[in-house]
């Protein structure tokens, strides 16, 4: 089947049209700067030609059209009809407790997200426009929703609840979610293929460092317990966020600076992590090169991200009661082999044993042949795990309807 995949922020959508037969990408690209005057179509096909486009992309519907336009185009294009694409997948971030699974979307799902948007407001808003984009462009083509929340839908209510009073769980659904659920998803499978191993037969730990982090305890390839929280804001030390914290610490800030609820949420989210205590960049290869110049803040901000992960690890490994896999992927964990060394130095005691030449070599399995525990350094494709579960889903609909 060939399917459309759309990842819809606020002013981008992240596109792959792919094959889930051949498990390839058959073009991919970016519409950044939506609502403004000067927005880009990047977009790439699969025989390496690409495209830029500059022009007035005012909101998501129009966006959505010019990426049908390209896909179109005689010069630029991979397809010779809108019915060429079969099914159009949607990354969508909050499926609160209701969505366990990926779905077809239906106009009871869409209710269901709007009453969720409280949850996410940054993310399900845009999400949603995707959606309802594509249903007026392309009315007779089958959407599925794919939730970041659903992976970790199973973690228990230990993992899962608050030391707060039990009623805010109940009368506002406040509870541990987790997010990147498809990237943890994804690369502990792909782990286990690797290994020549059955996922029910091992205990992974997972950690995706990206502009946002977050980690996973996966046993029997289940998420059992993961660093995001409520929002995508607790645990690990991210590119502008704070992670884990005292929350006593902000009630105080927000008195001595006289911040409002919103600033305070700006500090919180954009204003710390890499970029708070630096001061340099909310870039991990920028913080690299300070560090490397002597700059000491960089320091910091590198050995907390670095020292976070090893704590999150050591902690799940005594939560599953044992780790065989530890896996590192997104942007920082695929490409730092700095990050990786300094976050398995130490840990001959629980069975890690990081081969540094192959860490430096960005192989894809980076510890020594005897380390009990393997480390593994694994590319993600969450557009691949949106493609797959959006062609299962409307395969089994049309295998039902006839
Ligand atoms: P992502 O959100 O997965 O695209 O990851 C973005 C993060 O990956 C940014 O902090 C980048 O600095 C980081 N990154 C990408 N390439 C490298 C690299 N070669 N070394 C260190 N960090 C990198």
């Amino acid at each position: 089947m060939k399917v459309l995949v759309l990842n819809c922020g606020s002013s981008s959508i992240k596109y792959q049209f792919i094959d889930t037969v051949e498990k390839t990408a058959l073009a991919k690209g970016l519409v950044e700067r939506i609502g403004m005057s000067s927005a880009v179509l990047s977009h790439s096909r699969y025989d390496g030609d690409t495209i830029k486009i500059v022009g007035e992309i005012l909101d998501h519907q129009i966006a959505v059209e010019y990426v049908l336009g390209v896909m179109l185009s005689k010069n630029h294009g991979v397809i010779d009809n809108k019915n060429d694409i079969e099914a159009v997948g949607h990354r969508v971030v909050h499926g609160g407790e209701t969505f366990t699974g990926s779905v077809l979307i239906t106009d009871e799902v869409i209710q269901v997200l709007q009453d969720n948007i409280e949850l996410a407001p940054l993310h399900n808003p845009p999400n949603l426009k995707g959606i309802q984009a594509v249903k007026r462009i392309l009315p007779d083509t089958p959407q599925v929703g794919v939730f970041d929340t659903a992976f970790h839908t199973k973690m228990p209510p230990k993992a899962f609840l608050y030391g707060i009073p039990y009623e805010l769980y109940k009368k506002y659904k406040i509870r541990k979610y987790g997010f990147h659920g498809t990237s943890h998803l994804y690369v502990s499978n792909k782990a286990a293929e690797m290994l020549g191993k059955k996922i029910e037969d091992l205990k992974i730990v997972t950690a995706h460092l990206g502009n946002g982090c977050s980690m996973a305890a996966i046993d029997k390839g289940i998420s059992v317990d993961t660093t995001m929280g409520f929002t995508p804001l607790e645990g690990l030390l991210m590119g502008t966020r704070s992670g884990d914290l005292d929350p006593s610490l902000i009630l105080y800030i927000m008195g001595k600076e006289g911040l409002s609820l919103n600033e305070a949420g700006t500090l919180l989210n954009k204003h710390s992590g890499l970029i708070g205590i630096s001061g340099e960049s909310s870039d991990m290869r920028e913080i690299q090169k300070a560090m490397s110049e002597g700059h000491k803040r960089s320091t910091y901000a590198f050995d907390i991200f670095s020292y976070r992960i090893k704590k999150y690890l050591g902690a799940y490994a005594a939560a599953m009661g044992g780790l065989d896999t530890f896996i590192f992927t997104g942007g920082i964990g695929e490409n730092s082999a700095e990050v990786r060394e300094e976050v398995c130095k130490n840990l001959e005691f629980l069975g890690i044993e990081l081969d540094l030449e192959k860490n430096r070599n960005k192989d894809l399995i980076i510890s020594t042949d005897n380390s009990k525990v393997k480390v593994l350094r694994i590319p993600t494709n969450e557009e691949l795990v949106i493609a797959m579960d959006t062609s299962h889903i409307v395969e089994e609909i049309q295998v039902k309807a006839n």
